[in-house]
C-alpha cells in the first residue's frame, strides 16, 4: 500500500488506516474471552497483511478492551510493533465514572491526559504512543493545560506526535495557538455520506496548516455498501441509494467494487485524507486495501460528488 507523512511529522503511514472501534464487544479488558481475542487477531493480522501500518483505536472503545486487544496481538505477533503506528485518543469519560451521577463528558484536564494515557499505554503493552488525539472538543479546554499534559508525555517519551477529533478549524487554532508542537491530524467524519467537512473549511483549514485529515466511517458505517434494502420513499434513503447506483455504476465500468471505488474518492482528494476502515471481516480489509491502486479520475469522483449532492452543481 502507498504511504504517506502525517501532517509535518516525520511520521509515515499507509494511505488507509484500520480502526479497532468495532473490533471487540467487551465491557473493559477483563471481560474478553479467547472467541473474542481470536477475532480481533485475525481482524489486525489481515490489516497487517494488506499493507496497513496505522491502527486506530481509543480510551474509551470498548472501555479499553479494544486497546487490550491489539496489545494481545502485538505481543503475539513477531516485529508488528516497530512496523506499525499506533494512534489512541483521549478525553471522553463515561457516565458514572469515578462516581455515580457524573455525566458522560469530555475532560482535556493534565490530570486525565495524563492518567488517560498511563492507561492506554498499559492496555496496549507498548512505552510509546505514535499519535495521540483529544477525542472531541471539551467546552471547558483550557488550551494552556493540554499544552503543559502534552509536553510533558512528549518530553518523557511516551508520546511521539499530538493530534484532534472533531475539531472546527477555530478550535484546532485555539489549541495549535497554545502548543509548542505541531498537531498533525484531525480525525473528522467524512464520506460521501457526510459531505460538511469539504464543504465547511475544516478540510481547508488542514490543507493551509498542513495538518492530515483522518476520515472516520469512511463507509459511512457500511452503508454506504450494504446490500441491505434502502426505502426510496424517505428523502434520506433516496440519497443513498442514488450514491450507490452511481457507485456501483463506475465500480462495473472499471472491474473494481464499489466500497473500492467510496475510498477512492476519499484519496483522490489532494487534501492527503487518510480514511480509517472498521470492517473486522478479513476479505472487506482486504478488498478496502485495493482502493489505494484506483486513480480516480476527476469526472469520477464529480459524478460521486453529484450522487451524494442529490442534483447537477450549481
Ligand atoms: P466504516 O468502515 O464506515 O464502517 C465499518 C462497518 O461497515 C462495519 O460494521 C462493517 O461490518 C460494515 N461494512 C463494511 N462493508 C460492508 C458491506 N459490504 N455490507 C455491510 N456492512 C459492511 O467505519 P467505522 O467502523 O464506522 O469507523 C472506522 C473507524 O473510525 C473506527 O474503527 C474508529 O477507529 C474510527 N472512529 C473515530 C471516531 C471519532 O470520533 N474520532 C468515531 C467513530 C469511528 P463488518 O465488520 O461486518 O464488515
Amino acid at each position: 500500500m502507498k504511504t504517506q507523512q502525517l501532517g509535518t511529522s516525520a511520521l509515515k503511514a499507509s494511505r488507509l488506516a484500520y480502526g479497532c472501534w468495532r473490533l471487540v464487544q467487551a465491557d473493559g479488558p477483563d471481560a474478553l474471552n479467547a472467541e473474542q481475542l481470536g477475532v480481533a487477531r485475525e481482524a489486525v493480522c489481515a490489516a497487517y497483511e494488506a499493507g496497513f501500518t496505522l491502527f486506530d483505536l481509543a480510551d474509551i472503545y470498548s472501555r479499553g478492551a479494544a486497546e487490550a486487544a491489539l496489545g494481545r496481538t502485538l505481543k503475539d505477533v513477531p516485529g508488528m510493533r516497530d512496523r506499525i503506528l499506533i494512534t489512541t485518543k483521549c478525553g471522553i469519560r463515561h457516565a458514572d465514572h469515578p462516581e455515580p451521577g457524573a455525566p458522560y463528558r469530555y475532560d482535556f484536564s493534565e490530570t486525565h491526559i495524563l492518567r488517560s494515557c498511563e492507561g492506554s499505554l498499559k492496555r496496549l503493552g507498548v512505552g510509546t504512543i505514535d499519535l495521540y488525539l483529544l477525542h472531541r472538543p471539551d467546552l471547558l479546554c483550557d488550551p494552556e493545560e493540554v499544552a503543559r499534559a502534552f509536553s510533558k508525555l512528549q518530553e518523557s517519551g511516551k508520546v511521539r506526535e499530538f493530534g484532534v477529533s472533531n475539531f472546527r478549524p477555530s478550535q484546532v487554532a485555539m489549541l495549535q495557538k497554545h502548543c509548542p508542537m505541531p498537531l498533525v491530524a484531525n480525525q473528522i467524519e467524512l464520506s460521501l455520506w457526510r459531505l460538511d467537512p469539504l464543504l465547511d473549511g475544516t478540510v481547508d483549514h488542514c490543507v493551509q496548516e498542513r495538518i492530515t485529515p483522518q476520515a472516520w466511517s469512511p463507509l459511512a458505517g457500511g452503508t454506504l455498501v450494504s446490500k441491505a434494502e434502502v426505502h426510496i420513499e424517505k428523502t434520506d434513503d433516496a440519497r443513498l441509494n442514488r450514491i450507490q447506483e452511481v457507485l456501483i455504476e463506475l465500480a462495473h465500468a472499471r472491474g473494481v467494487t464499489p466500497m473500492a471505488m467510496a475510498l477512492a474518492w476519499l484519496l483522490r482528494h489532494p487534501a492527503g485524507i487518510m480514511p480509517i476502515i472498521g470492517s473486522v471481516k478479513p476479505e472487506r480489509i482486504r478488498e478496502a486495501a485495493t482502493a489505494g491502486a484506483i486513480e480516480m479520475t476527476r469526472e469520477e469522483w464529480y459524478r460521486l460528488l453529484e450522487g451524494a449532492h442529490g442534483c447537477r452543481l450549481p
